[in-house]
């Protein structure tokens, strides 16, 4: 029997926005569990750092590649750099995001920032998982992931093209289930709650860190638990794995109990 620690062993993943945050937690955890990775990302020398600090001498367990999820033409290289590197593509995790204008108002929004939003957020998992599953079809298995986020459960202050573009990746993560499930594919959703990242502190207006934290904590219902992006990596780890084989089609909220115990944001 495999060993619990390397129950990624013999898998290859390709991870999106894997050069900072959650991306880069999956990415580091993955490698720890015996994947091969690949980070595809728009910060290249972000990426590139990520890779040094893990790379051991002489192995291959991680690379990275420049990509921009909202151009069809790079997706397409990045699995196809994947698969010529490893032989194959075994979990496609679609993790880039961008959070857009931060004002809430209807009545501020243009449509560019509003576009924008959705070519990241939406048609770039969708490329993800439209160029994994032309690998992943032929093969008969794989796993394809989204990052979605609470904002697709609950609702209040959160930017709308954000919000609509979360709602957006679920109704993916389903239908894409329904269609590639015939091919023994599985396809799952990860909606995030509070993890300190880049991305989150810019959203709530470049605040510190440790003001994130305590905002987060306060309103969480596991309050004595800080989250870190490492618990959303877990439940990568765990959707990407064959010990979820028989899951699809889900959305695992980890949001230390938020969306149950608040009925909206703000
Ligand atoms: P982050 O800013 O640390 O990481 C996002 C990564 O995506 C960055 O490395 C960035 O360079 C990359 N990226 C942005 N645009 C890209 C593009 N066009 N092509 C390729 N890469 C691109 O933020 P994070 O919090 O780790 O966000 C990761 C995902 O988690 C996002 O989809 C975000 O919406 C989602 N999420 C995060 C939280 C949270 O609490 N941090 C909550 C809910 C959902």
């Amino acid at each position: 029997m495999k060993g619990v620690s390397k129950r990624l062993a013999d898998k290859v993943a390709l991870i999106t926005g894997g050069a900072s945050g959650i991306g880069e937690s999956t990415a580091r955890l993955f490698v720890r569990l015996g994947a091969k990775v690949v980070i595809a990302d728009v910060q290249d020398d972000l990426g590139r750092s990520v890779c040094d600090s893990i790379i051991r001498s002489t192995d291959d367990s991680i690379s990275c590649v420049h990509c921009d999820v909202s151009e069809e033409i790079d997706v397409e290289k990045a699995v196809e750099f994947t698969v010529a590197k490893h032989g194959k593509l075994d979990i496609m995790f679609n993790n880039a995001g961008i959070p857009g204008n931060s004002n809430p108002s209807i009545l501020d929004i243009e449509r560019e920032d509003f576009k924008r939003v959705f070519d990241v957020n939406v048609y770039g998992a969708f490329l993800g998982a439209k160029h994994a599953a032309k690998v992943m079809i032929p093969a008969r298995k794989g796993s394809i992931l989204f990052t979605s986020s609470v904002t697709s459960v609950i609702h209040g202050e959160v930017p709308h093209a954000y919000s609509a573009s979360k709602h957006a990746v679920v109704g993916l993560t389903k239908n894409l289930c329904v269609e590639l499930g015939r091919y023994g594919i599985r396809v799952n959703c990860i909606s995030p709650y509070g993890v300190v990242t880049p991305m989150l502190r810019k959203a709530l207006g470049d605040v510190q860190k440790e003001a994130v934290e305590e905002v987060v904590s306060a309103a969480a219902n596991l309050k004595e638990v800080k989250v870190e992006a490492e618990d959303v990596a877990e439940a990568a780890a765990f959707l990407g794995s064959d010990e979820s084989k028989y899951v699809s089609g889900m959305n695992l909220v980890v949001d230390g109990g938020y969306s149950t115990t608040n009925p909206s944001f703000g």
